[in-house]
């Protein structure tokens, strides 16, 4: 067991000052004080002046590198588990993107469970930008439905030149494969959707939304805040209901280039009265970030890295003056009620202890616990990693 003293809890809303109590990685009581006999096998953690929210909620993650759109030499590599932790991300949906063809569902899973027995909650969408939909059993259904790991189907690419070019009635019958094999597995079966930079931004979602008997909530677009008019047009699809996403991971060149910083973007749509429920932001991490010159050659590539998620909630409170309950909830609490991950996102009892400590001056990351086990602490993973030391 784990008491956490004297902790201002987020929850990711205010609780005020409060103890926590964790037995078995659940959180089990949250109370003004709880005092525990000696003996009693828990360890005390003296969280006096430290903000004690939900662990990070990071809804979409080339967990196994992304892009490659640069030819083979920019292939971006693997997650790595330091990256997510020090960013006090506890739970990540893991998806393949672009490449299904030398990056693959089986090798997805693979490290889906490998980060999961460093520590993390992984999940998954079968499928990948294109149609058809690579999967594992040869049918979205089957895969949503047998294999535990997989939540929904994406990121489907749509507005982009790299998309299948996919038409409404293709769009309609995959959404509706996620959907009812959702229901059956009583999970999401939610589509999630890569909006590429192209003028016809989420007029195909609109579209299957008008011609088909398919709720707005069965979709999850993200980089929403690529462009301002797409931003735009994204703020007025969460004001219908729909969930939006903002892309942390970016470039001095590429906010140049027009792209809102997702902690702006998020404020925006708070201006515009968009519920935070609707509102979330991801890292996109280890996605390629190609950085051009004034006549297109690709002169670098950067990575888009998890612990963005972490910086672009500071950015919001700090920069945007978005409340830090909002700012928490966009990374919290609101991907995770989209996602129906009934056991994250919120400090309540009964729910997973991941749990980050963070400076209440700074936000800076003092420790993270998953599911109750500390695995960062002091600016240091606490983890035993394979192959570190061969590493040069
Ligand atoms: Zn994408």
């Amino acid at each position: 067991m784990q008491l956490f003293k004297n902790a201002q809890v987020y929850a990711p809303m205010s609780l005020g000052k409060k103890d926590v109590l964790v037995a078995g990685g659940k959180i089990i009581a949250i109370e003004n004080s709880i005092e525990l006999a000696a003996n009693s096998f828990t360890t005390v953690i003296d969280a006096t002046g430290k903000l004690l929210t939900p662990g990070f909620v990071d809804s979409l993650v080339h967990i196994t590198g992304g892009g490659g759109e640069g030819g083979y030499t920019t292939r971006t590599p693997e997650m790595h588990i330091n990256d997510a932790i020090q960013g006090g991300v506890t739970t990540v949906v893991g998806v393949l993107g672009t490449d299904a063809q030398t990056r693959s569902l089986e090798n997805l899973l693979a490290k889906a469970y490998a980060l999961e027995e460093q520590c993390l909650s992984v999940f998954c969408y079968t499928g990948s930008y294109h149609l058809p939909m690579v999967t594992i059993t040869q049918s979205v259904k089957h895969d949503i439905m047998l294999i535990d790991k997989f939540i929904g189907v994406g990121e489907v690419a749509i507005a982009d030149h790299r998309s299948s070019q996919i038409t409404s009635h293709e769009m309609a019958r995959l959404t509706s494969e996620a959907r009812v094999a959702g229901m059956l597995a009583g999970k999401v079966g939610i589509v999630s959707i890569h909006v590429g930079d192209e003028p016809s931004k989420l007029d195909l979602l609109e579209q299957v939304i008008s011609q088909f008997d398919i709720p707005i909530t069965q979709y999850y677009p993200t980089h929403i805040n690529r462009s301002k008019s797409l931003l735009e047009s994204g703020i007025d699809f969460a004001l219908k209901g729909g969930f939006i996403d903002f892309t942390t991971s970016t470039t001095a060149q590429i906010i140049e280039q027009g792209e809102i910083p997702a902690a702006e973007a998020l404020a925006l749509a708070l201006e515009k009265n968009a519920p935070i429920s609707q509102l979330t932001m991801s890292s996109d991490g280890n996605a390629s970030l190609p950085i051009f010159d004034l006549k297109g050659n690709l002169i670098d590539l950067q990575m888009g890295l998890v612990s963005s998620l972490h910086q672009a909630m500071i950015d919001a409170v700090k920069q945007f003056n978005v409340p830090l309950e909002l700012a928490l909830a966009s990374i919290t609490k609101s991907p995770a009620n989209i996602l129906k991950l009934t056991k994250k996102g919120r400090i309540e009892i009964d729910m997973d202890a991941d749990i980050n400590l963070l400076n209440s001056q700074s936000l800076a990351i003092e420790a993270v616990y998953c599911k109750g086990k500390l695995v960062y602490s002091g600016g240091k993973s606490c983890l035993n990693i394979p192959f570190l030391s061969s590493l040069r």
